[in-house]
């Protein structure tokens, strides 16, 4: 019994000793599983892309989510140098190891025990891939751990991706990772074009990248590795000895400089800017993002914007961008979106997106609607002062010489930039019709605003456009009315557009901004008005010379400069023509290159007829000035000049050039310049002195019915009848408007108000009444001076058949 109970009692301590072994197995190979786990994931890192321009060439590379620089190997054959000096320099028989050289184990394991200290690794290639995809401290117990995951790693992958993820994720100083981004880095090529002196001098660094770096005061430990590592190539076979003897002649050039890292290359900020921030569109392949830009181009872009920095300044504007686009492609080549990015002058922000007054730049949108709208390409458009209401108050538009030139064709008015006649243009195509317009050309930023935001101010620069709008919509008249989007990478695509104009319409408006004599009357002393080759060209200045625009064209590129300040300051008077044309001049030469642009191809449907030089009209036997001009067919005039007669030097106007008439003749300057249906001597249909107001008017009782002067209170007196309902009318007040309110001075009992109307036929006077009661006859230019106190008034101008026209004003 006492042997059978001592016999139990130690087979219960065997199976229990038997247990707790068990145990300690079954828990020790948990925690190894767990702690050796391998999963395929923790390689992959999420690079940050590489952005490089239509040749490939680098533009930046962007850290990724850790912060590294990754630009991982292309897909395909790992560069067999670059292999080949990593493993002879790490790993000499890594392919033929399961993740565990033992060889190098024992050897290692020898040279530990001599020194008491870990002096040799023995790392393969894939326990580093280990340690670099599970970091952690140098230990023997990690070492174990990275030895047995490396076993696992060989099971789950192949030889060569064991090799592609080390060299992928290999640190190589700085935030340097992998071959690939060390390769670019330092040598400014891809690892598969390295020789193999720079293969070896990667691998080299590898063992000590923040010490040995090749700007550092070790940087003889880096080539005395690298010498070592040649050899051990050679020993491998895999350098024959001419090639180690050519490798060690090679002298190695690192690129870049600086203490750390290299400098990578920092092109085109403000486009990478852009084409990194566009979302889906800039997917990346393999991380790397190609964009549009021809970095030659963009570089000489750059210096030539820059090189008018001090000539800028000088003027009051601190700052310029510059777009340059392939019209055929939409690809944005060139993109300058401040003289420097810096800190200086604000040059961080990006000019080519910021919204800006664009000036007259909008003009040439409205000439083409125009056109579509049934225009003619010949019509005599009034550049003379003229009051507009707008729902956002009067509007009193000037032109940039602060004159009115009275009969303007539409080519000159369009090629001289006339904002009267532009403004007048705007008003018979219709405000809306004409923002609708430029919606289509995404020029309206704001569309919640609607068109009575803008009112007739939308043709001379109250829509706020970006540079980058502005070249999409003028690229737009490049190719024949089909608006496109613009592209900035590779991955965007190329779209079908929209129709916004004719190719006609498109065409004759480029014909006018690429003829110089077009615009001889504002810019005919600008040189760089008057480009060497047949461009089309706009220029624009915002109020109070805040900003400066030129858009150029040929059918091939479209070229944008703005000049300006990024805090809103006013210029020192620096205009489209004078601070932004010549760099346009500029850059055209460049873009240009001594080949000359091509002819804008001739669409369909456009016809050439002789027109009167004045009147726009077929020219009659009196019409000595005559000129050619485009027409869409079926547009050209039928009608013969009214303007001219035969053997009869003179001009003779509608009526409605009266007022116009009336101060250039006031000021010597009428020339020849007569109105039709008036006697040709000047004095005598315009007095000297118009006929003063009899008396001043009195105001209409506060709350008695206004009398409009219907039946006449006097013998004699015109009945009045207010034009029918579509009807042209015959006589129109121009100003004042109807329902203006004018406000007395402090300590003035009256407000002197010059009432003025436009009559579209020879009449020899019109009567002014006031409250129904006649207050003067006046002749051309039918101008009345009036003193108005406190009060309502009723005004009326009627001609002598009764047709008129009547106003209500406020002086209060
Ligand atoms: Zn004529």
């Amino acid at each position: 019994m006492l042997f059978m109970k001592a016999g139990s009692v130690r087979s219960r301590f065997f199976w229990a000793v038997i247990l707790l072994l068990g145990g300690l197995l079954v828990s020790g190979v948990i925690y190894l599983e767990a702690a050796t786990r391998f999963e395929p994931r923790t390689l992959q890192l999420v690079p940050g892309p590489l952005v490089l321009d239509r040749k490939g060439r680098i533009l930046r590379l962007i850290p990724g989510l850790q912060g590294q620089r990754l630009v991982k190997l292309p897909e395909g054959k790992i560069p067999s140098l670059v292999a080949q000096a990593f493993i002879a320099a790490e790993d000499q028989r890594f392919w033929c190891h399961p993740g565990i050289d033992a060889v190098a184990v024992l050897r290692a394991a020898g040279q530990n025990l001599a020194a008491g200290r870990i002096v040799s690794g023995a790392s393969t290639l894939t326990m580093q891939l280990s340690r670099l995809a599970y970091p952690g401290p140098r230990t023997y117990h990690r070492k174990i751990l990275e030895a047995v995951r490396s076993l696992r790693i060989e099971q789950t992958l192949s030889k060569e991706e064991v090799l592609r993820a080390y060299l992928d994720r290999v640190p190589l100083g700085g935030n340097l990772v992998g071959v690939e981004t060390a390769s670019l880095a330092y040598f400014n090529k891809s690892a598969s074009d390295l020789t193999p002196g720079e293969a070896a001098s990667l691998a080299a660094l590898a063992k000590a990248p923040t010490a040995w770096r090749p700007w550092g005061p070790r940087a003889d430990r880096l080539a005395a590795r690298q010498r070592l590592i040649l050899g051990r190539m050679a020993q491998l076979g895999f350098l024959s000895p001419q090639e180690l003897a050519a490798a060690r002649q090679e002298p190695l050039v690192f690129h870049g400089a600086g203490r750390g890292a290299p400098i990578l290359p920092f092109q085109a900020p403000h486009l990478v800017q852009i084409a990194l921030s566009r979302g889906k569109s800039s997917r990346t392949t393999q991380g790397r993002l190609a964009t549009t830009l021809d970095l030659s181009l963009q570089q000489r872009v750059e210096a030539l914007v820059r090189s008018h920095r001090t000539q800028l300044a000088r003027a009051g504007a601190s700052q310029a961008a510059a777009v340059v686009v392939d019209n055929r492609t939409m690809a944005v080549l060139a993109l300058v979106g401040s003289l420097h990015y810096g800190p200086r002058d604000q040059g961080f922000n990006n000019g080519v997106t910021a919204l800006r007054s664009p000036g007259s730049t909008l003009k040439p949108f409205l000439y083409a609607q125009a056109l579509d709208q049934g225009f003619s390409s010949a019509a005599v458009l009034e550049d003379v002062e003229r009051h507009y209401r707008t729902p956002r108050g009067e509007f009193n538009p000037a032109n940039f010489d602060r004159s009115s030139h009275g009969p303007v064709s539409f080519r000159e008015a369009l090629g001289n930039s006339l904002n009267l006649s532009a403004v007048h243009l705007l008003n018979q195509v219709g405000p809306s019709a004409y923002y609708d317009t430029l919606i289509r050309l995404h020029l309206i930023n704001h569309p919640e605003r609607g068109p009575e935001h803008y009112g007739l101010g939308l043709v001379v620069g109250n829509p706020e456009v970006t540079l980058l709008q502005l070249t999409a919509a003028y690229a737009t008249l490049a190719n024949g009315g089909l608006y496109r989007p613009l592209r900035f990478t590779s991955g965007d695509p190329v779209d079908p557009g929209v129709q916004v104009f004719s190719p006609q319409a498109a065409y004759i408006v480029t014909d006018i901004l690429a003829d110089p004599l077009a615009r001889t009357r504002i810019f005919g002393g600008a040189p760089a008005m008057n480009p060497v080759c047949r461009l089309a060209l706009k220029t624009g200045t915002s109020t109070r010379y805040r900003d400066c625009w030129c858009v150029a064209y040929s059918p091939e590129f479209t070229i944008a400069v703005w000049v300006g300040n990024f805090n809103g300051q006013p210029t020192a008077r620096l205009s489209g023509a004078s601070g932004a044309a010549p760099i346009v001049a500029e850059i055209a030469h460049e873009v240009f290159a001594g080949t000359v642009p091509q002819d804008f191809p001739r669409p369909q449907g456009i016809i050439s007829r002789n027109v009167c030089s004045f009147s726009g009209l077929v020219p009659g036997p009196g019409c000595i000035h005559q000129r050619q001009e485009l027409f869409i067919a079926g547009a050209e005039p039928t009608q013969v000049c009214t303007y001219h007669q035969p053997r009869d030097p003179w001009h003779r106007m509608p009526t409605l050039y009266a007022g116009w008439l009336h101060k250039r003749h006031g000021q010597g300057g009428e020339g020849r310049f007569r109105l039709a249906g008036f006697p040709l001597d000047l004095d005598k249909v315009f007095p000297p002195v118009q006929p003063a107001a009899s008396a001043p008017p009195k105001p209409a009782s506060r709350n008695g019915k206004v009398s409009l002067g219907l039946g006449g209170a006097g013998a004699g007196l015109p009945r009045f009848n207010p034009p029918a309902p579509g009807e042209v009318p015959l006589v129109s007040i121009t100003y004042p408007l109807n329902g203006d309110r004018f406000q007395l001075l402090p300590g003035a009992d009256s407000v002197r108000l010059t009432l003025k109307a436009d009559c579209r036929m020879p009449v020899p006077a019109i009567t002014w009444l006031v409250n129904g009661r006649e207050q003067a006859a006046t002749a051309p230019p039918y101008e009345l001076t009036l003193d108005l106190a406190r009060g309502r008034y009723h005004l009326t101008a009627v001609a002598p058949d009764g047709r008129g026209d009547a106003v209500e004003v406020m002086v209060e």
